[in-house]
């Protein structure tokens, strides 16, 4: 089996072997800590994160840096509207970011590089790129020069005709019609230096752009070629298409080997989510609205495939907290099964097998998760119905439980999460055993309810009462 990746740099599914025998060198755009991310934000993060587990799969050591940008124009405003220098304003984000990576099970990458720990090697990119005549000075910072790199717009393919070598763009975040020269090195403000962001370089203080930043923290992690770098659609242009002529005219070698770019979630309207439009939900809206992160990470990562736009909706979200539920539960029964006393149903043993076989084939398919799923939800059907009927044994077992592995090798969602209850909920449950104790039935119903209505539902059982969370 051959692993293949769409490539957006040819436009095609091109066959996957990195350049050193048995590791990738992984590259991801990860956050700006400037607010909140959105659910947005974290489908890119778990595609990163698909990504990881299948090249791990494929039996790949990894060397993946997700880079953190905690300096840019919009960090730098905000701490100065707060009152704040930088590493305070960001420092909650970037916690936020690390305990949503938790909840929704995404792998860490080897290294979380932030921009402000690497300003020298920002520095030494930006004069190395000044010496070789690639980049030159102005009066507000270094710029790039578009029009001494001649492969300038080929990535994203854009139109060498709109380029407008020599006019020149400070900000970060710009359109397509401002293919213009870029700021590597901004000179310090009297902001910057109020908010901590300023920095000595040779070629004066200031601090570095947001592009450049990723090209240093690339190639001092991962040398001077990677092979796959990967990050939303919205960073082909300018990010990438600038990480590429930074990096290549600085090296002179080929900066990535694959690119690969996922699609965004939009609203229910199908309007993208981004901040200044307002639509944005955040993982903590929807647990707060009672969904379990396994839903929401099944939700994002196998809904749809990466390079296809998702859209989220309530009916999707129940339907992937449904698949979970489906998933532990057939691992649930099947463990629990004692399948000496039963005999096999032959035809389901076959099938969990292609299906085992036709999901990794999918995987290995441009990380065709959707496809994938859809092989092993028909099994899952009639696995359920084989049981039922007493008709799982030994062979379909162990055939079944080798699928639900493989498959949680992705989505990692068979393990439940250990939910704590908080004190209030505790002493609810307890107040609802002493009024049945007390026989007092209409109170422990309610009590009962009370807990539905949180999203705790209780059952009696011989062993005692058991609780488990639901959604609302
Ligand atoms: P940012 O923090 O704005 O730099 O974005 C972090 C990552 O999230 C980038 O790779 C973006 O491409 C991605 N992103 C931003 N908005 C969305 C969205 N609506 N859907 C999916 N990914 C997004
Ligand atoms: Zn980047």
């Amino acid at each position: 089996m051959t692993l293949r990746l769409h490539d957006t740099a040819s436009g095609r599914k091109e066959e996957f072997c990195p350049l050193e025998p048995g590791v990738v060198r992984l590259y991801t755009c990860g956050p700006t800590v400037w607010n909140t991310p959105h659910i947005g934000n974290y489908r890119t993060f778990l595609f990163f994160d698909l990504l990881r587990r299948h090249l791990a799969v494929r039996g790949y050591r990894l060397r993946h840096v997700m880079n953190i940008t905690d300096v840019d124009d919009r960090i730098i405003e905000q701490a100065h509207t707060a009152g704040v220098g930088i590493d305070a304003y960001t420092r909650p984000y970037r916690e936020a970011f690390f305990e949503d990576l938790d909840a929704l099970r995404a792998q860490r990458a080897e290294h979380y590089p932030l921009a402000t720990e690497h300003v020298p090697e920002m520095v030494r990119l930006i004069a190395r790129l000044l010496d070789r005549g690639y980049a030159y000075e102005a009066e507000d910072g270094v710029y790039f020069r578009i029009a001494s790199f001649p492969a300038y717009g080929r990535l994203s393919r854009l139109d060498r005709s709109g380029l407008r070598p020599g006019a020149r763009v400070a900000t970060d975040r710009y359109e397509k019609e401002s293919a213009t020269d870029f700021a590597l090195w901004k000179r310090a403000q009297p902001i910057d230096e109020q908010v901590g962001a300023a920095w000595d370089a040779p070629f004066g203080r200031g601090r570095p752009g947001w592009h450049i930043e990723c090209s240093a923290m690339a190639m001092a992690y991962l040398g001077e070629t990677l092979d796959i770098h990967a990050g939303g659609v919205d960073l082909l242009f300018p990010h990438h298409e600038n990480e590429v002529a930074q990096s290549e005219a600085a090296t002179g070698e080929r900066f990535v080997r694959f690119w690969l770019h996922s699609e965004h979630v939009s609203d229910s309207t199908g309007e993208k989510m981004s901040k200044s439009v307002g639509n944005i939900v955040t993982l903590r809206d929807l647990t707060a609205a009672g969904y379990d992160p396994l839903a929401v990470r099944l939700f994002l990562m196998g809904n749809a495939h990466y390079r296809s736009r998702l859209r989220l909706t309530e009916e999707a979200l129940h339907a992937a907290a449904e698949q979970v539920r489906r998933l532990q539960d057939l691992a649930d029964r099947l463990r629990g099964l004692e399948p000496g006393l039963r005999s096999d149903d032959a035809a389901l043993y076959a099938d969990a097998l292609d299906a085992r076989d036709a999901y990794l084939e999918a995987l290995d398919d441009d990380l065709n998760l959707p496809a994938g799923l859809g092989h092993v939800f028909e099994v899952v059907r009639r696995a359920n119905a084989a049981l039922d009927a007493g008709r799982v044994g030994p062979a379909g077992r162990e055939a079944l439980l080798h699928l639900l592995e493989t498959v949680d090798a992705h989505l990692d969602v068979l393990r439940r999460r250990d939910v704590e209850l908080d004190d209030e909920l505790r002493g609810l449950i307890a107040e609802r055993e002493q009024a049945r104790r007390a026989r007092d039935f209409a109170r422990a119903d309610r009590i009962r309810d009370q807990l539905r209505d949180r999203g705790i539902v209780l059952e009696d059982t011989r062993q005692g009462v058991r609780w488990r969370r639901v959604e609302r």
